[in-house]
């Protein structure tokens, strides 16, 4: 039997590593078609299985540590596309975390000063919403031309929690009854899209409260490796467990992943897309025009959540013409902070996805998906000339939404 890979584990996040899931590997192969980082490179210690193999061999004695395991290691964006291929299934995710978070806190991984300033921040939403005002305000003003940064106009001062007090007052849906999750860089920089989603949950009679003292999911502290999830995961089960309440909704597909780990055997944690197809949404009426709308599917959506496909109730619902992007399975490259760690590869992985919005129809094009960390990526597609043609990129949810949204006035 191997030993634990982690023997020290700095922060008691999780239990020690089970040493036998290493070895649950039966080196079968069917998961290196699916990992970017292999079909990138064709390295085989650049794909799952090799990095699996990797982590065993130095956690039985075979391996010294080396710097080629932590390349191997930080080179993995973390979509667990290898999880749906497995036919054994090795729970790719759940090591890739411990080894993560163990690299990083020996020193062998070390995230930037960026990216540990934004775990501390991510911890504290109060002063993360203060902090991004004024990119709020830019942002609305169409005056923040980060490569990341998509079109938007979020409210500057007014929370979804008190956007969606004010609506449940008015509107009064008689429905199921669901919390939504704010998220950190959603509601400090992008809330335009909660305040979207709480409009169609409101709207289809659905019961929203948002509670004010939610957290962070941890999904950030995980994809960096830092400390600090187990907190945020205590929060979480200490705002949303006690609530009387049919499901917690999340609209990004990564958050909705983390919180469901830790609500797990609590309260359900449903993708709000997903949610929505099974009450069935108002349909939008639209004039027929030349929309066009190409669906890309979220990593922690389908692998991370297991939901397959956005139901199609939902897309036609919003009145547009629409069909899946090609590979809409694939990965992105956006990878949670793999584009920022990572950025060329993230370039990489996209370049083989955005081609086809150089030649797609038409006008406007539309690229929509359910991560704001997606639409972030492939925002970036344009900016960094992978696309050289307008597109633009939607949460799904606002274009179910009834006010008119930043869509609408561009088009
Ligand atoms: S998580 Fe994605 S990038 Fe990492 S090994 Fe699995 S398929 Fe490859
Ligand atoms: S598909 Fe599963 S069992 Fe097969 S090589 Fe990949 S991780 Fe190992």
């Amino acid at each position: 039997m191997s030993a634990p890979v982690n023997a020290a584990p700095v922060e008691n996040r999780c239990a020690p590593l089970d040493p036998d899931l290493l070895s649950s590997c039966v080196h079968c192969g069917l998961c290196l078609e699916v990992c970017p980082t292999y079909q990138l490179t064709g390295d085989e210690n650049n794909s799952p299985r090799g990095r699996l193999r990797l982590w065993r061999e130095e956690a039985d004695g075979r391996l010294p540590r080396d710097e080629w395991t932590d390349f191997y290691t930080s080179e993995c964006v973390g979509c667990l596309a290898c999880e749906s291929a497995c036919p054994a299934n090795v729970p790719y995710g759940k090591i890739f975390e411990h080894v993560r978070h163990e690299h990083v806190a020996t020193g062998r991984a070390k995230p930037s000063l960026l990216l540990r300033g934004m775990a501390k921040l991510v911890a504290r939403p109060a002063l993360m919403n203060w902090a991004f005002l004024p990119a709020r305000v830019l942002r609305t003003a169409g005056l923040l031309p980060h490569r990341f940064v998509f079109a938007g106009q979020p409210s500057a001062t007014q929370s979804t929690a008190e956007y969606a007090a004010w609506l449940m007052s008015r509107r009064q849906p008689t429905g199921p009854r669901v919390a939504l999750l704010t998220g950190c860089l959603m509601e400090s920089l992008f809330r335009e899209i909660n305040f979207a989603t709480v409009r169609v949950l409101i709207e289809n009679n659905v019961q929203v409260i948002v509670p004010r003292d939610q957290g962070c999911c941890g999904a950030f502290q995980e994809h960096t490796g830092l400390d600090g999830v187990v907190a945020l995961q205590e929060q979480s089960r200490r705002v949303f467990g006690p609530l009387d309440i049919d499901a917690v909704v999340t609209n990004s597909s990564g958050c909705g992943h983390a919180l469901g780990k830790t609500l797990k055997g609590t309260v359900p944690v449903r993708d709000v897309l997903s949610f929505l197809g099974d009450i069935g949404p108002t349909r939008r009426q639209r004039e027929p025009n030349g929309t066009r709308v190409y669906v890309d599917l979220p990593c922690h959506l389908v692998h991370g959540q297991k939901v397959p496909e956005i139901p199609r109730s939902v897309l036609d619902a919003t009145g547009y013409r629409w069909e899946y992007a090609p590979n809409a399975r694939d990965c992105c490259g956006s990878g949670g902070v793999y584009n920022i760690e990572k950025p060329e590869n993230a370039q990489a992985i996209l370049a083989r996805k955005a081609a086809f919005l150089n030649t797609a129809e038409g006008s406007p094009t539309i690229l929509a998906t359910a991560n704001h960390v997606c639409l972030m990526q492939w925002h970036s597609a344009g900016k960094t000339g992978l696309v050289k043609r307008p597109y633009q990129v939607a949460h799904v949810i606002q274009l179910l939404d009834s006010v008119a949204s930043p869509i609408d006035n561009r088009i």
